[in-house]
Formats: structure tokens, C-alpha cells, sequence
């Protein structure tokens, strides 16, 4: 009986709760020249709750780049809507659109995308100075997300004085210092040793654990291996979603019962 009680309690919460990402039938064509086309993204929908933690995997060309910078508010659908945390991405002007990404999200690249000759103090200061935050509480809070990622005693290096896997901690804690709804993630361990890809992979874990939204685009399995759902990309499409299986029958039955209620 309490079980049940907690199925349902839980199956409400997840239906009442906004998402984080909402993707509603979305396409991207490319038109490289006007008699060639290339459907990168094929009517895909996609939906990630907060606190969720996310891989989307595929094999090369499958379409993971193109979701990602949709995702990432680099690009717009050509057809379809995307809703990040409520809000529609469609309906906002070019230039507020550098500001929402800068409230609602938090970058890693591959390529980490430090900036050189730049302490890392301040790489993880300048989201703050974008969203206009005072100089003493910036310091304040880029140490704190240094510390969280066990970078604390490097606030005064430079990119070239760190290795790859602490540029990469670096990274993340730029990312997670606006305390951003959504972490968003492109092949964040692809240039990474196995032990740095541990580090990262325990930060990544940490962060899920404290309730943030991950979503990482990875092909590597023991990266996936990590999150608590995968999303397989093939042809611009979804091709299997671990969620969908995961969901037990009883909970279903449950959620819908309640929604029939
Ligand atoms: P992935 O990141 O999974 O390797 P992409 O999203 O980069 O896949 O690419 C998906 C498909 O779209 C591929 O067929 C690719 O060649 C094509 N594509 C990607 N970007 C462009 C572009 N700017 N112009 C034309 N075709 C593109
Ligand atoms: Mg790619």
C-alpha cells in the first residue's frame, strides 16, 4: 500500500512538474546547396525532468551534434518547438537569446573552450560578470564552484598550467556557477585520459546527486554507463530510449489510472 502510495505520489509530481527540455517533434534540415538536402534531425521528441541525468549516444552522423546545439539554443528547429525550462526558444529575440542561454544553461565541451592567458578564477567568474553579478559575490561564488570540483588550490593558474582533466573540472565549474537548470555537455571526457575521465565522471555523478539536470552526448559506453538514462540517436531519429523500457508496467498502470481519476 505504500508503495503504491509513493508510485503515485511520484507519477503525479513527474506529470505536474515542468521539464526542463521539452522537444516536440523537431526536424532540422540542412540545405548545404539548393538541390541537395540533408534531414540531420527527423521529428524528434524528447522531454528530460529535472534532476534527470541523461547520455544521448549514436554513431557518427547520427545526428548527436545537431540535437545538441538545438538544445543548446545554437541553432532553431525547422520545424517543431522546443521549450526550455517553459520557455518557447522560438519566441525569443536573437539577441536575448545569448542571455537565456547564459541563465538557463551550462556548458562542457570537448575542447574545454577555456580562455588562454586567463586565471581559472576568472574563466569561472565571466558567466557571472555576463548575468551582471557584483565583483565580490563573483569570487565569492567561482571559488566555491572551484572547490567543488576539487580545483580549489588552483584559482590563480592559467589553462597552460593545468592539465587536460583539471582544464576539464575548470570547465565544469564554469558551468555550474550560474546554478543553471540544465548542464549540457558534448563529448566532455573525448579528449581525456581514463583517470581524468574518472574525475570527471565522479563530478558529473556528484552534481546528478545534488539534483542538477545533465545531458551528455558521449559515444563512450562506461560514459553512459553512468548516467540513469540513454538516448540512441540513428538517422536523426530516436532509435531506443532506456526510459521508455525502465518504466515499469504497475507504474504506468498507476499514472494512468490517476490521470483517468
Ligand atoms: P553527429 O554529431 O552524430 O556525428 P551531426 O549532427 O554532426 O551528427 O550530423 C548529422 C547529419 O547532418 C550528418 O549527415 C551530417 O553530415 C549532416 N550535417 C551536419 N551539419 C551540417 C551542415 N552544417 N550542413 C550540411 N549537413 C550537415
Ligand atoms: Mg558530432
Amino acid at each position: 500500500m505504500a508503495m503504491t502510495t509513493s508510485t503515485s505520489s511520484s507519477a503525479r509530481r513527474r506529470r505536474t512538474r515542468r521539464p526542463v527540455l521539452d522537444v516536440r517533434d523537431v526536424s532540422r534540415v540542412y540545405r548545404p546547396t539548393p538541390d541537395h538536402e540533408v534531414r540531420a534531425l527527423d521529428g524528434v521528441s524528447l522531454r528530460v525532468h529535472r534532476g534527470d541525468h541523461v547520455a544521448i549516444m549514436g554513431t557518427s552522423g547520427s545526428g548527436k551534434s545537431t540535437l545538441m546545439h538545438l538544445l543548446g539554443c545554437l541553432d532553431a528547429p525547422s520545424s517543431g518547438r522546443y521549450l526550455l525550462d517553459g520557455v518557447d526558444v522560438a519566441g525569443v529575440e536573437e539577441n536575448d537569446l545569448s542571455d537565456l542561454r547564459n541563465r538557463k544553461i551550462g556548458f562542457v565541451f570537448q575542447a574545454f573552450n577555456l580562455i588562454p592567458r586567463t586565471s581559472a578564477l576568472a574563466n569561472v567568474e565571466l558567466p557571472l560578470v555576463y548575468a551582471g553579478v557584483s565583483r565580490t559575490e563573483r569570487r565569492q561564488r567561482a571559488t566555491a564552484a572551484l572547490r567543488a570540483v576539487g580545483m580549489g588550490s588552483r584559482l590563480d593558474h592559467l589553462p597552460s598550467e593545468l592539465s587536460g582533466g583539471q582544464q576539464q573540472r575548470v570547465a565544469v565549474a564554469r558551468a555550474i556557477v550560474t546554478d543553471p537548470p540544465l548542464i549540457l555537455a558534448d563529448e566532455p571526457t573525448g579528449n581525456l585520459d581514463s583517470r581524468s575521465t574518472e574525475d570527471v565522471l565522479t563530478i558529473f555523478d556528484r552534481l546528478r546527486d545534488q539534483g542538477r539536470t545533465l545531458v551528455i552526448i558521449t559515444h563512450e559506453d562506461d560514459v553512459a554507463a553512468r548516467a540513469r538514462r540513454v538516448i540512441r540517436l540513428g538517422d536523426g531519429r530516436i532509435v531506443a530510449d532506456s526510459a521508455a523500457a525502465a518504466t515499469p508496467v504497475a507504474t504506468r498502470h498507476a499514472a494512468e489510472r490517476e490521470a483517468a481519476a
